[in-house]
């Protein structure tokens, strides 16, 4: 049925080809992607209950850059979980560019992340992008590197990258959580809580035209809908009037194969606003 559907969406890309040659996708380019055969990613693990650990301290050495927006505790006194971790949003918000803010996120310890992660993976891509994907969090492969989607799903993102006719570098990537949950679990809301604020500010600074979401804890935690990916897929969205495409997660198409029909229509949406889409209707 798969390989049906991409042939027939084959067989109109190239008849498009043929009406506006140098305008159409480039069907070997989109069969990279339809038919990728990258081993799936094992399912993610539930998120937990709001966390209950004390927030590990800071290195001595590492000053925590931006304060929490909160009263200094009297002496003896610990401050509440959820204000240890809140986001600082106006120290943020002087934050005046990517290279002002990154120095600021790799130093991070705002969450109990910090203590397990071997990398801060701050994002990556053009600063200027008109395209921004945001994915949930670093796995294994990410969190060693220290870059986003390297690992297997960061390989299928790239080929739907290439199907939509940009270069990876011409977009910019990051997830809603910097640091690598353990066992590659789900963020937990406090984890994200603690985190957003940054992803907001790299929203701001760079200004992309369309924002794809992959996945639905992206979606959850930047446009606080409780809905899942499956019901909430494929239909625009905004932040900060900024419009908002959510999708699958590769992580997801790579176990669930028959995924990939949905998320090439959503991507094509995203297409469709760059003037890169010439599908025959009928
Ligand atoms: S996940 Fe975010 S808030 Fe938590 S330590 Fe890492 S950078 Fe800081």
């Amino acid at each position: 049925m798969a390989q049906e559907f991409f042939e027939s969406l084959i067989a109109c890309i190239r008849k498009d080809a043929e009406t506006h040659p140098g305008q159409s996708i480039d069907p070997d380019v989109l069969r990279e992607f339809m038919t990728d055969r990258t081993p799936p990613v094992p399912a993610r693990k539930p998120a937990p209950r709001p966390v209950q650990a004390a927030v590990p301290a800071a290195p001595r050495s590492i000053p925590r850059p931006i304060p929490a927006p909160v009263s200094a505790p009297s002496p003896g006194r610990e401050l509440p979980q959820a204000a240890r971790i809140a986001p600082a949003p106006a120290a943020l918000e002087r934050i005046g560019s990517l290279d002002e803010l990154r120095p600021i996120v790799l130093a991070c310890s705002r969450c109990p992340l910090a203590a397990t992660r071997h990398n801060v993976v701050f994002g990556e891509g053009d600063p200027h992008a008109k395209l921004m994907f945001i994915g949930e969090g670093p796995g294994y492969d990410e969190d060693m590197q220290g870059r986003p989607f390297v690992g297997r799903a960061g390989q299928l993102l790239n080929k739907m990258i290439a199907a939509m006719q940009f270069a990876r570098e011409e977009v910019y990537i990051a997830n809603v959580v910097k640091c690598r949950p353990p066992g590659n679990r789900v963020p937990s809301p406090d984890e994200a809580a603690a985190c957003i604020g940054y992803l907001k500010r790299q929203i701001k600074l760079v200004q992309p035209e369309v924002i794809v979401l992959l996945g639905a804890t992206a979606v959850n935690f930047l446009l606080g809908k409780r809905d899942g990916i499956t019901k909430l897929r494929g239909k625009w969205l905004g932040y900060e009037g900024i419009p908002v495409m959510p999708t699958f997660h590769p992580a997801f198409l790579l176990r669930q194969e028959s995924a990939k029909r949905e998320a090439w229509a959503d991507l094509q949406q995203v297409m469709k606003v760059f003037g890169k889409v010439y599908r025959r209707q009928g």
